[in-house]
């Protein structure tokens, strides 16, 4: 049996999950969350059955070990299912990572070098690297980079109206994020509408808690709507998305907001939380039908920046547009977001099927109407597979 352990250390949590290979079935999951001070909570899911448990976890290296008993007590045995390489998630992979990699000792001096850019992120990935390397020390390891999909998006795209120098010298440009959902989403919207990878021109909506769009041409991204850092581009649940920089100045200036300030205020009390008091979609749609003008403003500048997204990725899909792909929590199950977003735009040939919109489904669908010459899906995520392809992908091994 081909299986890979997929592992997603982020700053405060593990994340990770068994995938059988052969039929890329997930065997089991887990999520070990408040890695730290105070009570962490492990929760593992094999077999239909969830196992919780509650004990400080100081360290990834005790959460990774906390995985480990995990599997051994509740199943299924690491022995019988011992995986074949594991795959890493990390987050920023700058101009160094073009695609999965296998790590060696470079490489985690790589990713180490590249903190600065994504420091709460790579840290915290590479702690993750560190400890499953000392427990599986036979196997490759491979790390696979939210930003690499994006490395093909051009220069022009990429760079930022800045002195050349400051820009090379602190390595600032467009880099992106969710890159390994979007190259999975566009690849499976693809499949869905009969259109070779190679030659599908696609729009993908990441629109979760995080939010981004990309424009997918022939198989690689041309464009993405994050940034330098994932502050950039759509309004998130938390996140203002884009802004004139000078509002920074004033506040700094004006109200004497400093640097922590501002980042609070725009990465963690912005978004649909700043404009609405919170970043649930679900709580934000419901009190917009009720009449609550908070929420329907809020909801209404969302809706109004993915619009504004939308127009320039036409633009970006040079001869025409195949699909527009919604994924991630809001996007796969907000009917809601997705008509608000594309209504009136039938002259485009966008033409959205409002039964099969409002029909609830965790399947890969169409939901737009046969007349509509750019396609309308909905296709639920699977960044965990994705890296588990990739390892595979990299390291030549087959499934067997
Ligand atoms: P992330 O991975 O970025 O943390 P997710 O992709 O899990 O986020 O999306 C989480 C968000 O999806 C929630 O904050 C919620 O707003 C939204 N969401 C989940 N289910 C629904 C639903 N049924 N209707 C509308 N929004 C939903």
């Amino acid at each position: 049996m081909s299986v890979v352990l997929v592992v997603n250390s982020g700053s405060s949590s593990l994340k990770y999950q068994l995938i059988d290979m052969r039929t890329e079935e997930k065997l089991a999951s887990g999520l070990v969350e408040r890695i730290g001070p105070g009570v962490g909570i492990s929760t593992h899911k094999y077999d239909k059955e969830c196992h919780e448990q509650r004990l400080e976890v100081s360290s990834h290296d005790e959460a990774f070990q906390l995985m480990l008993q995990n599997f051994e007590q509740h199943g299924p045995s690491l022995e019988t299912h011992y995986p074949v390489a594991v795959g890493h998630r990390v987050v920023q992979g700058g101009r160094r990572f073009f695609g999965p990699t296998i790590v060696d000792d470079t490489v985690e001096n790589d990713i180490e070098e590249l903190i600065p850019l994504a420091p709460l992120h790579n840290q915290a990935n590479l702690a993750g690297v560190r400890a499953a390397r000392k427990v599986f020390t036979d196997i490759p390891h491979v790390t696979v980079f939210d930003t690499a999909f994006h490395t093909t998006i051009p220069d022009a795209a990429s760079r930022y109206a800045i002195d050349r120098d400051v820009a090379e010298t602190y390595r600032i440009r467009k880099y992106g994020a969710h890159g390994t959902s979007h190259k999975y989403v566009a690849a499976e919207a693809a499949e869905l509408i009969g259109v070779p990878f190679s030659e599908a021109k696609t729009i993908v909506m990441h629109i979760g808690n995080g939010a981004s769009m990309c424009a997918v041409d022939g198989g690689v991204s041309v464009e993405t709507s994050m940034g330098m850092t994932p502050l950039e581009g759509l309004v998130m649940g938390t996140r203002s998305g884009d802004l004139d920089p000078a509002v920074l100045f004033h506040l700094h200036r004006k109200a004497g907001f400093s640097v922590d300030d501002l980042d609070d205020l725009l990465n963690r009390k912005s978004g649909l939380l700043g404009m609405t008091g919170t970043n649930d979609m679900r709580d934000v749609t419901e009190r917009a039908e009720r009449g609550d003008v908070e929420a329907e403003e809020g909801l209404a500048v969302y809706v109004h920046r993915m619009r504004h997204y939308l127009g320039a990725y036409l633009m970006a899909l040079q001869g025409g547009t195949h699909a527009i792909a919604w994924t991630a929590g809001v996007g796969e199950h907000s009917a809601v977001v997705r008509r608000r977003t594309l209504e009136g735009l039938e002259w485009l040939g966008i033409e959205l099927d409002d039964e099969l919109n409002e029909t609830h489904s965790d399947e890969a669908r169409v939901i737009s109407t046969p007349n509509s010459r750019i396609q309308v899906l909905v296709v639920p995520t699977n960044e965990e597979l994705e890296i588990a392809r990739q390892t595979l992908e990299v390291t030549g091994l087959q499934p067997a």
